[in-house]
């Protein structure tokens, strides 16, 4: 077994890894940026180096200095993690040429599962079942129209280079296809500097069902089962689970044989995952299940498959790279109950996910459930790196189980000031076609309505505040009476003011909240509170509808036009930040008062860009 490992990542992922290392007594090296440097990872690993500054190209992406650290540290090996350097293969090439042991795929895996085309071919050749479609041998639009005239729209063009969802264009009817297939060229040589596509069929009501492989340096391939990544938000996944709902034992050998085929097929070593996609349409059938693409490295959702094996995958990953043959054999796998993995990142809902950075001054985890994260209280969630707070991952005998829990540990989480999609989470794991089973990838956006909550506060938040402000019984019913009206009932109205807007509350029953100061944290949400502020009293109850840049980014469109009127939610602009996507919303009913920003300006944070005023009628 190695005696030391220097790990080529950052936060839950170096600190999971750590975690094992250390209990194998494997001695740790952790590396950083410098906006890092506080970080728990680098605490809890033996030795720590600071390799450059927070943007990852000057740090975690720098071979060079991850080599010498390794050198200057008397490393044994790297692990790479998962994103970073995990799936590069001259990175890996590199370690092994400085005489240390890749705690990673093979070079040579990694490259036979770079490219969509060649990896396709290649899984035809095992008798792996791949999407239908044409591998692109001819790029002549001619030939790609008729291919995908023979294929039978819905069709997809992918990049044969692409990922990250990048490079894809699905195409519905024929008439489209020539525009379609030069925007997806354009874009392909752009991101990728190769232009090559190929054309898949569209895969209606698509699953994305995955399996767990592990190879070791004698040729053994096992499987760990699969998992459902269905979940999913603009392709990024957000809740994972395994099993797969509804899959029965005949399917799952096929598609786990399927699985060890591939990994053979390229003489894979160490943990890897192969991506296949489900039509659910009529439930998961060996034949309506495709091979999309292999993952050479460890994935973010591991945890779900070690919570039904009682495997720790990272202990395989060491064990393998130090050439100990794979811990078990494929008998001696099986599935316990079901697990599922929900995904807690720094963003808000409300807003279009837009990412929030800033400090955890509150970070609460409920007990009783595994949680991997790489950031505490009292730290820092920086714009640099992925806005991942924790994965909470449950276990339960059965998926109703997995389920309930998952909901009650995400409502549970409480985090101030930096927003997180806690909430949206509770709601997902227990809404009831997720329950149900009923999942697809397209779940989320076609049930956003009732997923995302709103800007405002909820009945219940401004019940609990309005408890919170007004303590139940003061003694003197007239203290608490405020607006009595003779021959009605008394109400009891509390003036509340939550997140700097206004409400007359008329109390009732207030749920349970926890209260800490004054902010209030309710079914995974979180909410500032207080008594109104006297500039406020009279408001409209909806907030100045001043539309302010939540982070600095670029304006790169302006839907409105000044004197528009706009309903609440009509998206008002689009600005890019952290290298995603976000509209901001009308927060009322109102035209558009003053438009201070044109598309293409860069703004600091907390710009007033707009403003929405109260319309006339
Ligand atoms: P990338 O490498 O960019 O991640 P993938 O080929 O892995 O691209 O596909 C990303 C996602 O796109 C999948 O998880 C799935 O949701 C969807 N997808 C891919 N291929 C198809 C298809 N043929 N039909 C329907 N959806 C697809």
């Amino acid at each position: 077994m190695i005696d030391s490992l220097l790990i080529a990542n950052r936060g839950e992922i170096a600190r999971r890894i750590i975690r094992t290392a250390r209990r194998l007594g494997i001695r740790t090296i952790a590396v950083h940026s410098d906006v890092d440097a506080g970080m728990p990872f680098v605490r809890e690993a033996d030795e720590a180096v600071c390799i450059g500054t927070a943007a990852a190209a000057d740090s975690y992406l720098r071979q060079d200095r991850l080599l010498d650290a390794a050198r200057a540290t008397g490393a044994q090996a790297i692990h790479p993690g998962y994103g970073f350097l995990s799936e590069n293969a001259e990175f890996a090439e590199a370690v092994v040429a400085a005489g240390l042991v890749w705690v990673g795929a093979p070079p040579a895996s990694i490259r036979a599962m770079g490219l969509k085309d060649a990896a396709k071919e290649r899984m035809i050749a095992a008798g792996v079942p791949v999407t239908p479609g044409y591998l692109g041998a001819d790029q002549s639009p001619d030939r790609l129209r008729a291919e995908a005239d023979s294929i039978g729209y819905p069709v997809l063009i992918k990049a044969v280079a692409g990922g990250g969802g990048k490079g894809m264009r699905k195409v519905d009817a024929a008439a489209d296809f020539d525009a379609m297939l030069e925007s997806c060229k354009r874009e392909a040589a752009a991101s990728f500097g190769d232009d090559r596509v190929l054309i898949e069929k569209y895969i209606l009501s698509p699953r994305h069902i995955e399996v767990q492989v592990f190879g070791d340096t004698m040729g053994n391939v096992v499987h760990l089962f699969e998992r459902d990544c269905s979940l999913q938000r603009r392709h990024q996944k957000v809740i994972e689970e395994a099993p797969a709902p509804g899959m029965d034992p005949e399917t799952r050998a096929a598609i786990c044989d399927a699985a060890v085929r591939a990994a053979k097929a390229v003489d894979y070593v160490g943990a890897g995952t192969i991506e296949f996609i489900a039509d659910g349409s009529e439930g998961l059938r060996a034949d309506r299940i495709w091979f999309m693409e292999m993952n050479t490295r460890l994935q973010v959702e591991h945890p779900v498959t070690e919570a039904i094996t009682g495997q720790d995958l990272v202990e395989w990953q060491l064990r393998v790279a130090s050439g100990e043959p794979l811990p078990l054999r494929q008998e001696d796998l099986a599935i316990d109950g079901w697990a599922m993995e929900a995904r807690l990142y720094a963003e808000n809902p409300a807003s279009g996910f837009l990412p929030s950075t800033g400090p955890l001054d509150r970070l609460r985890f409920p007990a009783g459930v595994r949680i991997d994260s790489g950031v505490e209280e009292g730290g820092e969630v920086t714009p640099f790196y992925d806005p991942m707070i924790a994965k909470l991952i449950v276990h339960g005998d059965t998926r109703a189980a997995a389920a309930a829990k998952l909901a009650e540990a995400a409502r549970q989480v409480q985090v101030w000031p930096v927003r997180t999609n806690a909430g949206f989470l509770a709601r997902a794991a227990a809404d009831g076609d997720f329950v149900a089973g009923r999942i697809d990838t397209g779940f989320i956006e076609r049930h956003a309505d009732r997923l995302i909550p709103g800007t405002a506060p909820s009945e219940a938040v401004l019940q609990a505040a309005a408890a919170a402000i007004v303590p139940a019984r003061s003694g003197d019913p007239w203290q608490d009476l405020v607006g009595f009206r003779a021959n009605a009932p008394a109400v009891r109205r509390v003036e509340v003011e939550v997140d700097g807007t206004p409400y007359l509350v008329e109390r009732t029953v207030a749920p349970a909240a926890t209260i800490d100061g004054d902010v209030l944290y309710l079914d995974g949400e979180a909410w500032s509170f207080g008594p109104p502020r006297a500039d406020h009293a009279g408001g409209t109850g909806e907030g100045d509808g001043a539309i302010m840049s939540p982070m600095p980014g670029r304006v790169i469109a302006v839907l409105v036009k000044e004197g528009q009127a706009v309903a609440r939610g009509e998206r008002l602009l689009v600005l890019e930040a952290m290298k995603m996507e976000q509209a901001l919303l009308a927060p009322f009913d109102g035209v558009v008062g003053a438009l201070k920003v044109a598309a293409g300006e860069q703004v600091p944070e907390g710009t007033l860009l707009a403003r929405i005023e109260v319309g006339e009628g």
